[in-house]
């Protein structure tokens, strides 16, 4: 008996753009040689796809799918960026016999585990079994509802309290989207985003989290006088900084909704502007222009050049909250919050850390001076109604407590 085990390097068209294809060849080669070195004996290991790598081992061989993935998770610098992969892993054991399935059967199975394991968000991991074949079929089940979805209005914007850590004020929110499945229940967008790119309704996302967010912003400010200078902040997906008369919808959110200018945040991850950073400059300086605030999401996980950073008119940095989780036990990872808050101070910007789960890790943070925090400490994404209430809360008495984390 083997274990096939599959890794795949998650987010690599990303990288792809953001790199281009020779160094992501050396990003590839250099992970394909630390997977052999760390099967030294009884393994065979080859590159079975663009971004994926396969191992063969005996069953008796032990942690197969955890070494695959310390192998290729390790952080390296290429070309002088640094570079965090993620993967994905699948896992399936072979059995031998007269009716062992063929090899083009095997690697059908191991990557139906791969996609269960991507579904499952990044670095997630997933075993072949019987349960993934009837699951794909319910893939098919799902793509029809989706797209009833966005006509039925059963895609809505959660709202996550963005927090002021030294007062527990609620500075804004950021808006995540949640479909409300009338049978499945709440479904987080890590389950369905990847199929609405796949529909191309990515866009139909983008402006539906705007027009909705923003509408929602604008009741609560003309309700809760006293909130000031809320925010709200919606996601852009990748390429859509990209898409004609993005410049052109955003405006006509700000202005529909009558909210003040910066009022309507977009958050933008790096590798959107590392792919053309000339083209990315003028849409970001446009959306400025229309009264828009800029965010750059998920700060540090990228392929961090900083140059560009001063150039673009961002208001506010996001930390990852990889590294604010980590924290606490990894000094390299609270010397990047460190560094990130000065380079934020530096440069004029908001920091905001994501993840702060608990008390301590906003003590931490405080101890950075990190102005800004949200994460589970203090709540998750809620719905409307229940935002409004954390909100209206934290005007009454100033302060948001953070909750230890219940487990
Ligand atoms: P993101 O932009 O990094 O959003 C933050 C994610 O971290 C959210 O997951 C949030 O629920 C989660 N989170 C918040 N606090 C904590 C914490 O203390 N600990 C931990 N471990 N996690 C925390 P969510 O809502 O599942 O969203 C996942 C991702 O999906 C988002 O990551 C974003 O990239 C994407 N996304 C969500 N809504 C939209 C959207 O409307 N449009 C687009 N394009 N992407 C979206
Ligand atoms: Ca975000
Ligand atoms: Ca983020």
């Amino acid at each position: 008996e083997y274990e096939l085990v599959v890794g795949d390097v998650d987010r690599l068209r990303r990288l792809n753009e953001a790199l281009g294809h020779e160094r992501t060849d050396l990003v590839l080669s250099a992970l394909a040689s630390r997977l052999a070195a760390a099967f030294p004996q009884d393994a065979s290991a080859a590159r079975i796809g663009e971004d994926e790598f396969a191992i063969i081992v005996p069953k008796t061989a032990a942690h197969t799918s955890y070494r695959v993935r310390e192998a290729l998770e390790q952080p390296l610098r290429v070309a002088g960026f640094d570079i965090y992969p993620t993967v994905s892993i699948g896992a399936l054991v072979v059995e031998g016999g007269p009716d062992a399935p063929d090899a083009a059967e095997l690697l059908r199975r191991v990557e139906l585990a791969v996609e269960s394991a991507k579904a499952a968000g990044r670095g997630g991991s997933a075993a072949y079994g019987r349960a993934l074949e009837s699951d794909s079929l319910s893939r098919l089940a799902l793509e029809a509802d989706l797209r009833n979805a966005f006509v039925r209005g059963e895609i809505v914007p959660f709202f996550q309290p963005i927090v002021n850590l030294n007062t527990g004020a609620v500075a804004g929110f950021e808006a995540l989207a949640r479909w409300r499945h009338p049978r499945r229940g709440l479904v987080p967008p890590d389950e369905f985003l990847g199929l609405t790119a796949d529909l191309g309704m990515m866009n139909e996302l983008g402006l539906l989290m705007m027009t909705q967010s923003a509408r929602q912003l604008a009741e609560w400010l003309e309700r809760h006088p006293l909130a000031g200078r809320l925010f709200c902040s919606v996601n852009l997906s990748v390429g859509e900084i990209e898409r004609p008369h993005l410049c052109e919808d955003v405006a006509r959110v700000i202005k529909e909704s009558g909210l003040p200018r910066g009022a309507l945040k977009l958050e933008v991850t790096e590798g959107d502007i590392m792919r053309d950073t000339e083209r990315a400059a003028e849409v970001l300086q446009s959306l400025k222009d229309v009264g828009a605030s800029l965010a750059l999401d998920d700060f540090g996980t990228g392929f961090s050049s900083l140059s560009y950073l001063a150039r673009l008119p961002f208001d506010t940095l996001k930390i990852d909250r990889y590294f604010v989780l980590t924290m606490n036990k990894d000094e390299g990872s609270a010397k990047i919050v460190k560094s990130v808050v000065n380079l934020g101070r530096d440069l004029s910007l908001e920091v905001v850390a994501e993840g702060v789960e608990n008390a301590e890790l906003a003590r931490l943070l405080l101890e950075a001076q990190c102005h800004y925090g949200q994460g589970f400490g203090y709540a998750p994404a809620l719905p409307a109604q229940e935002a409004e209430v954390y909100l209206a809360e934290s005007l009454a008495d100033g302060s948001a407590p953070i909750k230890q984390r219940s487990a």
